[in-house]
């Protein structure tokens, strides 16, 4: 299919292709229904060094850049298969990188692209404070050469196919900092170590299929040496990695968008209905029609946001935009592809149910479309804050 894409990474894409050809639709289609992760799927990208890409090449890493890394992510989708199951390997990798300690760095980023150890998991979000993230309630009090643990977290996704998780927790109690965001910080999880020695996992059956998790900490110990960057700063080095994450969510709803595209022109074309192809009636080619002009307007601000990080230039106005305008692209395709299928549209064998029950996730996660919106009101806009 034709794109506006920039021409480049021919062969880039090619490896991924040739990679993803070996895990045909039926193997993606049984995770979310008796199992729950795609193993082999995930260790053949790490074996072959994708989830390793933006790791510099002083430590075992590609060295690439995010233009490439979102690629990798849109491929697996584009390929039909999900990349929602790996793609935390390549953001969280990225807050070590930028915070971490010399130590830190040696210890986890070449044991990390080897694949001897998976950084999967990130927690953040809590059952009882939501999107109103500096709100949280997990303390990490420091008690000698430990800090002490304790709260709730949800929605946190691939712990039980990861070694380590990073943790946002409060270490200065709200009322004490001067601003909210104040006061937080982040913390490096061996879960090896921590499950069943303070630290609960219950799993969450949900929608997409994704292995996510309800996890409980209830006073786990962890060595203060796992404190990455500075106490109290840790809100502000989340914050450092959103815009390659939303940058990286786009490529992979983008790689949704062109699947769906493609699979509803090929059924509009084939299916016959009234002695003719449904695709020659315009009621059902304009939705998919609409649909392409979408995900392509998106694809190019997503490159326009790649190309800004690599560059180092800021990049929150587009990356933001970028995450927003493929979320809306790839599920207007989604709804237009299941309406082209008509019934076959909710068979599993069809594949269009899954991926459109993948897709719709990101109008929710990792930020919903209402505080997107809000970002560029206020940050971009410059009208009156409103929380
Ligand atoms: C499958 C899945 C996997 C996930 N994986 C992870 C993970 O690995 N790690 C992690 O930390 N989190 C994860 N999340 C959590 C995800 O990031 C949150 O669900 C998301 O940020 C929204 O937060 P919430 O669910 O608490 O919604 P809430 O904050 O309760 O918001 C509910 C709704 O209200 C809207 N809303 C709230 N406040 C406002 C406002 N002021 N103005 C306008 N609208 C508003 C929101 O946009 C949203 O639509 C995952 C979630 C899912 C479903």
């Amino acid at each position: 299919m034709q794109t506006s894409a920039p021409e480049t990474h021919g062969d880039l894409r090619d490896a991924l292709r040739a990679l993803c050809a070996q895990f045909p639709p039926e193997y993606h289609r049984k995770f979310g229904e008796n199992e729950t992760y795609p193993v082999e799927f995930v260790d053949a990208l790490t074996r072959e060094g994708w989830l390793a890409a933006m790791i510099p090449e002083e430590y075992g890493g590609s060295g690439l850049g995010l233009t490439e890394a979102s690629i990798i992510m849109e491929e697996v989708n584009r390929c039909g298969g999900n990349a929602g199951h790996c793609h935390g390997q390549m953001y969280n990798m990225g807050t070590l990188l930028r915070h971490g300690s010399d130590e830190q760095k040696q210890k986890y980023l070449p044991a990390i692209a080897s694949g001897a150890l998976r950084l999967q998991s990130m927690a953040v979000t809590e059952p009882t404070t939501g999107t109103d993230t500096t709100k949280l309630k997990t303390t990490a009090v420091r008690k000698g050469d430990r800090y002490v643990i304790n709260g709730q977290k949800v929605w946190i996704s691939r712990i039980q196919h990861s070694d380590l998780m990073i943790l946002l927790a409060r270490t200065t109690p709200l009322k004490d900092v001067k601003k909210k965001s104040q006061g937080l910080s982040i913390f490096m999880v061996d879960l090896k170590e921590a499950i069943g020695n303070g630290m609960e996992v219950r799993p969450i059956a949900n929608m997409p299929g994704h292995e996510t998790n309800e996890v409980f900490f209830d006073n786990l110990e962890i060595p203060a040496e796992n404190l990455i960057g500075t106490e109290g700063r840790g809100f502000y080095h989340i914050l450092d990695g959103l815009n390659a994450e939303r940058t990286l969510i786009a490529g992979e709803c983008i790689g949704d968008g062109y699947w769906f595209v493609d699979k509803a022109r090929a059924y509009a074309g084939e299916r016959i209905v009234f002695d003719r192809p449904i695709g020659q009636n315009q009621g059902v080619q304009f939705p998919i029609a609409k649909a392409y002009v979408n995900v392509e307007a998106a694809n190019l601000m997503r490159f326009e946001a790649a190309r800004r990080f690599d560059a180092g230039q800021d990049c929150g106005a587009q990356a933001n935009m970028a995450k927003l305008m493929a979320a809306d692209a790839s599920w207007e395709a989604a709804n237009a592809c299941i309406q082209t299928h008509g019934g076959f549209g909710f068979a599993r064998e069809y594949d269009v149910e899954r991926k459109f029950r993948e897709a719709r996730l990101y109008q929710v996660a990792p930020i919903s479309t209402n505080l997107i919106l809000s970002y560029v009101g206020e940050h971009i806009l410059g009208m009156p804050r409103s929380f």
